[in-house]
């Protein structure tokens, strides 16, 4: 039977068997495949590649696996010196834009704490989340390798840490947020965007003794949620403090 022969570099090899990390994969097969179809048969998502060489030539999704083939597969940012490289999609370009799926709820309220504009909803389907990625050109950050199998999904990331703080520097290193984050700029219940507003316009609505401790107010345009610098605010600046200190 025709074989060709596949190795997955750096953090790609996450997705792999055991007996297949950091190996060379003898890989038999007896159809007609795109190197995208039989990548992904292999285990590893096309959202998370960045780079496929094919006996020494960069090569896109399409390609058809030939027998023999050398077929080596780097995640973003490998260090690979070779010309020309075939980019696989075209480069994200301005302020990162995220859709997370329903597991990572407390990721989403921090991304918006850090003035990302984030999609999340507990109850989307995975044909929604990945349309909405597609169509409003979101990141998807998930938790569902087959998620970032769907042909519909052209960024997206499996999140690889489970607990939430981790989540959110793996995060930032990921997509170097650091110098884009904006603090507080975003509502993290509703993704709405927060201005300041004057003590008088909410004061009705404060709890009691609210409005005698506090001056700084701040609204979301899309809920009307008020927030000021309290206890809640110093948590979650105590939490930033962190995330930039680990990212
Ligand atoms: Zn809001």
């Amino acid at each position: 039977m025709p074989t060709a022969t596949f190795r997955f570099y750096d953090d790609l090899n996450f997705f792999l068997p055991r007996r297949h990390k950091d190996q060379a994969i003898q890989h038999e097969f007896d159809w007609k495949a795109s190197i995208k179809d039989m990548i992904e048969s292999l285990g590893v998502p096309h959202a998370e590649i960045e780079l496929i060489v094919v006996n020494g030539a960069s090569v896109d999704f399409e390609a058809i696996v030939q027998p023999d083939d050398q077929i080596e597969v780097y995640p973003f940012a490998a260090p690979v010196d070779l010309h020309p490289k075939v980019a696989l999609r075209p480069p994200y370009t301005g302020r990162p834009a995220f859709i997370l799926d329903q597991h990572l709820g407390r990721l989403a309220a921090y991304l918006r704490m850090m003035g990302f504009d984030t999609r999340y909803r507990n109850d989307y389907h995975d044909e929604e989340l990945a349309q909405v990625s597609h169509d409003e050109t979101r990141i998807l950050l998930t938790r569902d390798i087959g998620l970032l199998k769907r042909s519909l999904v052209i960024y997206g990331y499996y999140v690889r840490e489970t607990h939430r703080q981790k989540q959110l520097a793996e995060i930032t290193r990921r997509f170097t947020l650091r110098p884009l984050i904006e603090p507080f700029r975003r509502c993290m219940k509703c993704n709405g965007v927060v201005h300041e507003v004057d003590k008088a316009e909410v004061e009705d609505g404060l709890p009691h003794g609210t409005a005698s401790y506090y001056q700084d107010f701040h609204r979301c345009d899309s809920c009307g949620r008020v927030f000021w610098k309290g206890a809640h605010h110093e948590r979650m600046q105590a939490l930033l403090d962190e995330i930039i200190r680990q990212s």
